[in-house]
């Protein structure tokens, strides 16, 4: 029988792996993802150890015969599709095993990593420096660059903004770096737009290249940091949320203030008891500072009339069973110490099981207008989706300025046919509900990418289609979430 074209690219992919056979998969059994979207069909999995392995492995698939690639760093994309394909027949190249901090200058604040970095291991090169991680609520063992580009949130900021530069191989193999790269000795100041036409965020959330390393920035870390937690009923919902977006428009919160509901706090791990609201703020900088800051907003929520509970971390720190404080705390220190227990809380399993034996897992991640109006009317939609489903999402409000709100809304499921059957009917009626009311997604999951078509202006996805037309004629990289 003749050689196909997908065997003669795995036959160079094994030479380019130096002739390690375990390094590429093929045939590949079918997986389990924890969201319970349908396992696409996988041709193979190579897996690289060295970035400069790439250009090579990418040229080896460089024809129109062979199928296309579809990369991920760690692949625990969990709720979105985990290390899934948008779609069937993509050959899977994961770069997990790239994982060196190939450089690190806490002076400057940055550190060039590969997509096998996690954020256990920068955060742990971090420690006792004067820098930080802006780091997710995810698994210490989740890639700080595949959050990256997709656009993830860290307890600080959305890790996009952490993002400057970044080292990618385009479809034809060529290796190219965009944005703010160190130049040796010389010590230029990290700015990811440079010159000219910014080129860097063509790679997120983005099917034009395989990135091998990134650049991000690395946060100052506060002298003295502090939270408060604040707790309130369902009531006083829409008058909390305006009054906590005075705080944050006048300084008062310093990083990503969150705000879980009883269901999502129940889901990660914490028993929020009265059947409330949580309120979580972070105060960071000198001491003399946050101890200021600590008093005016201490005195603002006891004036405002508005919480049942007002606690400071440096006084009263999280109960042991409270997973959802700890995590949140550690976390805008940039420290992930507790994370894996808010993930077993959540999933039931360590990272490395939680696709083939986690309990059911689903996001759906839309951006809300920060006013108590519209979050009310947002969780409102959760009641209608509960009410038609008989599935209770969680809701985290997130807020990442004063204007604008990442509603983290979860869904957790058994992964029984029927209850799977129902969380995603629950999923398919968020999009639905979600986008009817303006309140549209910024990250999607792997069975919902053509909602980029109903969701990105015609003329910009034209335009999209038209640059990768030029960067990819033959489609060595698959179709993605996103285009
Ligand atoms: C309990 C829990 C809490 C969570 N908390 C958060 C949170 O606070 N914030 C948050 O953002 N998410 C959160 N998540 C979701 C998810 O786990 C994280 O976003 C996680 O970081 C994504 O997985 P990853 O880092 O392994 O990225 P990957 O799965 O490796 O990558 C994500 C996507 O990026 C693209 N990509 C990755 N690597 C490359 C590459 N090298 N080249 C080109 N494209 C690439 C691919 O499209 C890939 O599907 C949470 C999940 C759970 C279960």
């Amino acid at each position: 029988m003749p050689e196909t074209a997908l065997q003669a690219a795995l036959k160079e992919a094994e030479r380019i792996l130096g002739g390690d056979a375990d390094r590429v998969v093929h045939p590949v059994p079918p997986g389990a993802n924890v969201s319970m979207f349908r396992p696409r069909r996988v041709p193979a999995v190579v897996r690289p150890f060295h970035a400069a392995q790439v250009p090579a492995l990418v040229r080896a698939f460089a024809c129109d015969e062979t199928p296309p690639l579809h990369a991920v760093s760690t692949g625990r994309n969990w709720g979105l599709g985990s290390r899934e394909a948008a779609g069937h027949d993509a050959v899977r190249i994961e770069l997990d095993d790239l994982d060196r901090i190939r450089d690190l200058d806490t002076e400057q604040g940055w550190a060039v990593v590969e997509p096998g970095v996690t954020q256990q291991h920068l955060s742990r090169a971090l420690d006792g420096t004067r820098r930080m991680l802006n780091v997710t609520a995810s698994s210490g063992h989740s890639s700080v660059l595949g959050n990256a580009l997709d656009r993830g949130v860290g307890l600080r900021r959305q890790r996009t903004e952490d993002l400057v530069g970044l080292e990618v191989v385009l479809p034809d193999g060529e290796q190219v770096r965009v944005g703010w790269w160190p130049r040796g000795e010389a010590r230029t100041a990290p700015n990811p737009y440079g010159l000219g036409p910014s080129l860097l965020h063509l790679f997120t959330q983005s099917n034009y290249g395989i990135v091998t390393a990134g650049v991000v920035r690395l946060l100052p870390r506060p002298e003295t940091q502090r939270v408060l937690r604040l707790g309130f009923g369902r009531d006083d919902l829409s008058a909390v949320v305006d009054e906590l977006r005075r705080w944050h428009a006048q300084g008062l919160v310093h990083g990503v203030l969150k705000i879980y509901d009883t269901t999502s706090a129940t889901s990660y791990g914490t028993d929020t008891g009265r059947g409330g609201f949580l309120a979580h703020v972070s105060l960071g900088g000198t001491t003399a500072v946050v101890d200021a800051l600590t008093e005016v907003a201490v005195e603002a929520a006891l004036e405002s009339g508005l919480f049942s509970d007002v606690a400071r971390s440096d006084k009263e720190p999280p109960a042991d069973d409270d997973v959802v404080s700890r995590v949140v705390e550690h976390g805008y220190s940039g420290s992930v110490v507790h994370h894996e227990e808010m993930l077993r809380s959540a999933v039931g399993r360590h990272a490395a099981r939680v696709d083939d034996e986690g309990g059911g897992w689903l996001f759906f991640l839309p951006l809300v207008p920060f006013t108590g109006e519209h979050v009310t009317a947002a969780l409102r939609l959760l009641d209608e989706v509960h009410a038609a489903t008989d599935v209770r999402p969680g809701a985290t409000v997130n807020a990442l300025d004063p204007d604008v709100i990442d509603l983290v809304v979860s869904i957790r499921f058994a992964r029984t046919d029927d209850e799977t059957a129902r969380a995603h009917d629950a999923l398919d009626r968020l999009y639905e509900s979600f986008t009817a009311a303006g309140y549209l997604p910024y990250r999607l999951d792997v069975d919902h990418g053509g909602w980029t078509d109903r969701l990105v202006d015609p003329s910009a996805l034209a335009l999209g289609r038209r640059l990768r037309q030029v960067i990819d004629p033959h489609h060595v990289i698959a179709p993605g979430r996103y285009a």
